[in-house]
């Protein structure tokens, strides 16, 4: 946890607990830190303010010097970083921090994320890919909050949001994930909403940022395992890599986007062994 009240950095540091230490079971992940709150809830900072408050932007946690010098301690002591940041003003404000990170230490290949990186201002989307920032993005906030966000939001910006197909055309390895504990961990409503892009309540959002079968997969496994530096051991069928698959009792290639929210899965293989089966359990 690297914010501003609460930060354990130097201590991780010292302790040898930097980013890609540990073993395939447990291993030390990014720095994040929260810049601004959540869009749900109103309080994901924007550039322009909320449909329904006129004098809301929402909460903005962090001043651009505090998130330049966060961001600065963490990119100098050689951890990847992954900050919390959902409006487009947090957005900006951290590329405004990778920026100076990068001009002071260049390291192309760090991959510094963005978590959950909801809505940003198209110039963002160039910034982003000079330095080869991931967005790292929950499908799941359509499906569990898409309802919510046409309340706060009125029916316009709900389209724009979590760009994911726009993303992966531009090579910026957008991963997928469900942001357990905030929403369930059952990765379905995640692969529903890559595909159908749709809430729960079946309401619309950006349908144009919809993505086939094989692309929302491909960001459940081969970009989730790029964003954690993991690509060339996991997240895809090929020989060499760790043999970690689900059978399903769906060709999700062959069904509705519906259809995958009451898929059952059947064998889980880890590593190689067989850890579930569903006759058995
Ligand atoms: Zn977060």
């Amino acid at each position: 946890m690297g914010d501003l009240e609460r930060n354990i950095l130097g201590y991780a540091q010292s302790k040898g607990l930097v980013t890609g230490v540990g073993d395939d079971m447990f291993r030390i992940g990014p720095v994040k830190f929260f810049t601004d709150g959540s869009a749900g809830a109103g309080t994901a900072w924007f550039s322009i303010p909320y449909e329904n408050d006129a004098s809301n932007y929402g909460v903005r946690c962090l001043t651009q010097e505090q998130t330049d010098e966060l961001t600065l301690a963490a990119h100098r002591a050689g951890y990847q970083i992954a900050p919390h940041a959902i409006g487009d003003a947090a957005i900006s404000m951290v590329l405004n921090a990778y920026e100076k990170a990068y001009a002071e230490l260049p390291d192309p290949d760090r991959r510094h994320r963005i978590e959950h990186c909801g809505w940003h201002v198209p110039e963002d989307l160039a910034r982003m890919k000079a330095m080869k920032v991931i967005p790292a993005g929950q499908p799941t906030f359509l499906y569990y909050f898409g309802e919510g966000y046409y309340t706060i939001f009125g029916s316009e910006r709900p389209q724009h949001c979590y760009p994911f197909k726009t993303w992966l055309e531009e090579g910026l390895h957008p991963s997928a994930s469900t942001d357990c504990p905030v929403t369930s961990p059952d990765p379905m409503p995640c692969l529903y909403a890559m595909v159908a892009r749709k809430s729960d309540t079946g309401k619309p959002l950006g349908t144009p940022q919809a993505l086939s079968v094989a692309e929302a997969l491909h960001l459940y496994t081969y970009e989730a395992a790029y964003g954690v530096h993991d690509e060339e051991r996991k997240g895809r069928l090929i020989p060499g890599q760790l043999a970690d698959i689900a059978v399903f009792d769906t060709d999700f290639f062959s069904v509705e986007p519906e259809a995958f929210l009451t898929a059952k899965c059947l064998i889980t293989v880890l590593g190689g062994e067989v850890v579930y089966r569903a006759d058995m359990a």
